[in-house]
């Protein structure tokens, strides 16, 4: 099976793509992860994408969707789900060329929401696992359930970058959505309630 999750920031693709991971046994592709864990390790692609990151732009499209696409090959070229990619549609249709997509799953929420859920996300800075301050607060402040990491908040989920990552999906993304409605294989889901009911709606749509 072969899945892509799209919406904007913070409207819960890796919270659901974990969850749909665990249940069909297939890997969580995330691109955002993948390109933080470049600049991590501070590689040469990873220098020239992170200013990009930090303002929350697409950056070098053709070299992120050639690392993305390589990615895909090298660990899990029969089954995904890919969270992040594509968020265009050149990438889109470059992923079309050498994958069958069975659905492309469309969370919609309202902005009011992903203001708060991206504000109030905290990631471990050592296994990358996500929680909310409110929503979905780790046992101990601050500290990851999973490994005991250190909980942080992401430079690009602060207030100032977070409007320009909108505007970005709203004119480089929605397009992609457009792709996949043509295509026949788009699905829309509520993102709105808590992650079992989403979770349950997907289910149902694939
Ligand atoms: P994305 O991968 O789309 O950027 P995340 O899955 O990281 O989004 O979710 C963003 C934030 O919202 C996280 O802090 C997460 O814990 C929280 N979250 C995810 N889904 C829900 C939900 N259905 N209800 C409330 N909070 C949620
Ligand atoms: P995310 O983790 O999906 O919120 O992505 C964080 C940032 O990584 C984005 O704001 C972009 O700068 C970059 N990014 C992630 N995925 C892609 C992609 N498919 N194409 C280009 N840039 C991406």
């Amino acid at each position: 099976m072969k899945l892509v999750l799209i919406g904007p920031p913070g409207c819960g693709k890796g919270t659901q793509a974990e969850k749909l991971c665990k249940k069909f046994g297939l890997p969580h592709i995330s691109s955002g992860n993948i390109l933080r864990a470049e600049v991590a390790a501070g590689s040469p692609f990873g220098k020239k994408i992170k200013s990009y990151m930090d303002r929350g732009e697409i950056g070098p499209q053709e070299l992120i969707t050639e690392v993305v696409l390589e990615y895909i090959d090298k660990h899990c070229p029969s089954g995904f789900i890919l969270d992040g990619f594509p968020r265009t549609v050149y990438q889109a249709q470059e992923l079309e060329k050498r994958h069958s997509i069975v659905a492309a799953i469309y969370f919609k929420l309202a902005k009011k929401e992903i203001l708060k859920r991206i504000t109030g996300r905290r990631t471990c800075k050592t296994c990358a696992r996500v929680y909310h301050i409110d929503y979905n607060p780790p046992k101990k402040r601050d500290i990851c359930d999973a490994c005991g990491g250190e909980l942080l908040q992401r430079d690009d989920d602060k207030k100032e970058t977070v409007e320009n990552r909108i505007k970005v999906f709203e004119a480089e993304t929605l397009p992609v959505i457009d792709f996949y409605k043509s295509a026949g294989i788009l699905k829309e889901v509520n993102a709105n309630p808590a992650p079992d009911i989403v979770f349950n709606e997907i289910l149902h749509l694939v």
